[in-house]
This record gives C-alpha cells, structure tokens and sequence, in this order.
C-alpha cells in the first residue's frame, strides 16, 4: 500500500506471505508502510502476479524485488517482472554474474554482511550453506515490527544462521525433506546424496533439532518454507516442528507451512490504524498477536 492510497482508518502493518514456496518455484511478499517487496521470483511472471492480484496486490505497487541466489527455482520470472513493473532487482555482484545478467529494469547491489534499506525495511544479507554457482543468501529483514530471519535454501544451520536468527520474531526456513522419505523415495543415489548434503536441503529433522537447541525466545512463528513435493508430506514437516517445539517448551510459537501450488497463510507482525495525518508513530492503534 502506498502512502497515496492510504486513508485515515485503513488498517497497515508488516506483513510477509509465502506466494508459493518449493523446488519449483519461491516467491515471498513482504508489505511494510511503503511499496510491498518481493523475495524471489521463482515462480513464472503469469503465477506470481496471479498470486500478487489474489492477495489485493497490484504488480505494479511492488517496489523491490531482492533475490537470494541464481537458482532458476528462485529467479524464473524474476527479469520479465521487473521489466514488466520497472521495478529494481536487487542481487550480489556474482549472482548477477552466473545469472548471466538478463536485461532488467534497473539493479540494486547486496553485499554479505551491509545492511541495505529496501522499501523502509532493512535487509542484512548473509551466507547461506547451499550449492548454488555464487553465494546463496539468507536474510535478517528489520522492520518496525521486529526482525525477520529468512533463509529457504541451506543444507545445513551454520553458527552464522544460528547467531542472526537468535533475535528475530519470525522465522521463514527451509523444512525441505523427511529424511526417511528421503531415504525411500524414488530420487538417484547422487540426487538423494545431493539433498541431504551440507550444500543442499535442510531437512525436517535437522530443522528439529535446531528448534530445539538454538530457536531464540523472541521467535513467534516459524514459516516452514521450500518443501518437497516428493520426500515430504506438509502434515509431517508441521508435526516434526511442533514435536520440537513442545520439546523445549515453546508451544506458544506459531507454525505455518508454505506451499508449492498455493498462497500460504499471511503473518502479520503488527497491525496499525492510519490515523490523521498519517502520524503512525503517535497514532498506533493496536498490535495484534500473530
Ligand atoms: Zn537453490
Ligand atoms: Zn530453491
């Protein structure tokens, strides 16, 4: 929403949603008090807009759109949007680089470790273990309503991952595989070596033991993100995460599983009330729970 659509009684806040998450496609939209962000556009130009246009959002209001890393499941329809909507694509110099540099409507540089102010949120780019040909980011986003840690491809949680998420308020991170299912499933040895390697997926166990061991108290929700259609079922990624919550004592935490062929569930951070004379600081209304 922008400040020129806004009106006095509207109800805003940051909000992320999940338009579709997976190995065949990721894209997330992030609306804040400013123009909305997209994280990845992996899914094609025709999916991702009819998502944005289900969830009451013009493609043409999105202001940003920042990539993690030059996986096509992660960058599909990521050039035809920004030419389509002249919207910025934000990346790191080397993934620009693999991603052989189609033409888009303007860039925007990410640099490991700068913070960089994207649509008033501020995004901290940061490695992620995965094995794409540049690095593949993960991100804490700050917002004015808490930090989001984002990270949908990692094969394993890094010291770097565990530290930058330990103060965040939600959490979006890969729940990509049962390891059993794994295991079991049809996929060639060197695919399933792939996978469960440190350069690949995160599994649910993995994820569990995470929880477990490292899932800040600040945290209040988990997005489950980039879930196999293959080696997982959603019911047992959720049902792996909540045995884990309960586990230490962390029921009060949120979960949402994202899905390839849907819109998941939107997380709101906190909701405000437009008040007159848009004096959002002053003027806050209300913060709901998500
Ligand atoms: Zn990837
Ligand atoms: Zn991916």
């Amino acid at each position: 929403m922008s400040d020129a659509t806004r009106q006095v009684g509207d109800v805003i806040g940051v909000r992320l949603t999940v338009l579709g998450s997976g190995s065949a496609g990721n894209a997330t939209l992030l609306q804040g008090l400013a123009r909305p962000v997209l994280i990845d556009v992996g899914l094609s130009y025709r999916e991702v807009t009819r998502r944005l246009v289900s969830m009451g959002v013009s493609p043409d209001e999105i202001g940003a759109v920042v990539i993690t890393h030059a996986h096509g499941d992660h960058t599909r329809g990521a050039a035809l949007f920004s030419r389509k909507h002249g919207v910025p694509v934000y990346v790191t110099p080397s993934t620009r680089a693999v991603w052989n540099a189609p033409n888009v409507a303007g860039w925007g540089s990410l640099t490991c470790g700068e913070a960089s102010d994207i649509c008033g949120f501020r995004f901290t780019p940061f490695e992620v273990s995965h094995d794409a040909a540049a690095e593949t980011l993960g991100f804490v986003i700050k917002t004015v309503d808490g930090a989001i840690g984002y990270a949908t491809d990692v094969g394993v949680v890094t010291p770097s991952l565990r530290t930058r998420f330990r103060d965040c308020s939600l959490l979006v991170i890969e729940s990509n595989h049962s390891t059993d299912l794994l295991e079991v499933g049809p996929y060639a040895r060197a695919t399933k070596a792939r996978i469960s390697g440190s350069r690949g997926h995160l599994s649910n166990e993995s994820l569990a033991e995470f929880v477990r061991e490292d899932l800040g108290r600040s945290v209040r929700c988990l997005v489950l993100a980039h879930l196999s259609r293959v080696n997982n079922v959603p019911e047992i990624a959720e049902m792996t995460c909540r045995e884990a919550l309960h586990a230490s004592g962390r029921e009060d935490v949120r979960i949402v599983v994202s899905r390839q062929d849907r819109v998941a569930e939107t997380v709101d951070l906190g909701l405000w009330v437009v008040a007159p004379r848009h004096r959002l600081d002053s003027d806050r209304q209300a913060v709901l729970p998500f």
